[in-house]
């Protein structure tokens, strides 16, 4: 016990754990300006029905175009954005702008039946006006609630609290769908499904990933689709990156898929030139790769 606390202390005057905090403290500074000087963007990602290739909307991922380090990946600054709380701010610019660029996209593309989904993260589930945001972002951009489809993680949706899930089902209620995220790699007990009004299980890309080549990683699929089902639950497969691995899929039932396979996240004036009219009465598009 005493080594270890004798390490610990040591441990702050180290060069390399010195120049961690330093680096913290710039990357906590440079966001704080990010926010200022509106230093974000959009990526967006297509997801597709795996029954018809047709489009279905998109995923919204956040990039911070950063003045000196280029495009910066959210990997890199979600969790110090979560731990400073600056997570609230760049939140709500996420969830407007999403709005608005969808709704853009259904006027131009005359398909109202498009839809944006956006990751939450846990910092935002807990704030008390999270509700009454979202309903001002609706009206503020003419979406419709049920195009939006917000994406939590089994974590952020288990470690909140009672009133989390009376607020998951005002959401609801309002028509904005619930997906879960990376679904299967954290909490990764079924159990707690039931108690949310959940409308999608997004399979982690870790499952999708070796699903050709692992048999155990095409069970525990399998085993997800249908259990979903069960529940009157949709399945979206993340990160399809082979023909194979989406032939497979198919033949599982998975409804909806999102991967490289079908395209990148691409910024949004990128968007237009990769969709193609696919001339359905229905009006829907069809993504071309
Ligand atoms: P996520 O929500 O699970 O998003 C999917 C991630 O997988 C994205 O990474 C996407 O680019 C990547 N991906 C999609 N298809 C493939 C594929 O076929 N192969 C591979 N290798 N990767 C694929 P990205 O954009 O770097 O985002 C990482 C994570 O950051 C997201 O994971 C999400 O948890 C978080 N994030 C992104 N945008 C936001 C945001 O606006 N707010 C919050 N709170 N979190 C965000
Ligand atoms: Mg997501
Ligand atoms: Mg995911
Ligand atoms: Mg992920």
């Amino acid at each position: 016990r005493a080594k270890s606390l004798g390490k610990a202390s040591y441990k702050v005057f180290d060069t390399p754990m010195f120049m961690e905090t330093n680096k913290l403290l710039q990357l906590e500074s440079d966001l704080e300006r990010a926010v200022e000087n509106q230093e974000f963007r959009l990526a967006y990602q297509p997801i597709v029905s795996l029954s018809t290739n047709n489009l279905i909307g998109f995923e919204a991922l956040i990039r911070w175009q950063h003045p000196r380090r280029g495009l910066v990946f959210p990997g890199e600054f979600i969790s110090v954005a979560e731990e400073t709380g600056m997570i609230v701010d760049i939140s709500y610019w996420v969830l407007r702008e999403a709005c608005r660029q969808l709704y853009v996209w259904q006027q131009k593309f005359l398909n109202d039946q498009l839809a944006i989904s956006v990751n939450i993260s846990s910092k935002q589930l807990s704030q008390s006006n999270l509700n009454q945001e979202i309903r001002q972002i609706l009206e503020e951009t003419n979406l419709d609630a049920r195009n939006l489809k917000l994406e939590l993680t089994e974590t952020t949706i288990v470690e909140n609290s009672q009133s989390t899930i009376e607020k998951l089902w005002q959401l609801k209620e309002m028509g904005v769908q619930l997906h879960v995220d990376d679904f299967g790699t954290g909490y990764s007990s079924l159990s707690y499904l039931h108690h949310f009004p959940i409308s999608v299980l997004k399979i982690d890309r870790s499952f999708i990933n070796r699903i050709d080549t692992n048999s155990k990683n095409a069970e525990i699929v399998s085993t997800i689709i249908t259990l979903a089902h069960n529940l009157g639950i949709d399945v979206t497969a993340e990160g399809i990156e082979t023909l194979e691995q989406l032939e497979l899929l198919q033949k599982l039932q998975c409804k909806y898929g999102q991967g490289y396979l079908f395209s990148k996240p691409v910024k949004a004036s990128a968007v237009k030139s990769k969709l193609r009219p696919f001339l359905h009465e229905d009006r829907s598009y069809r993504w071309v790769h």
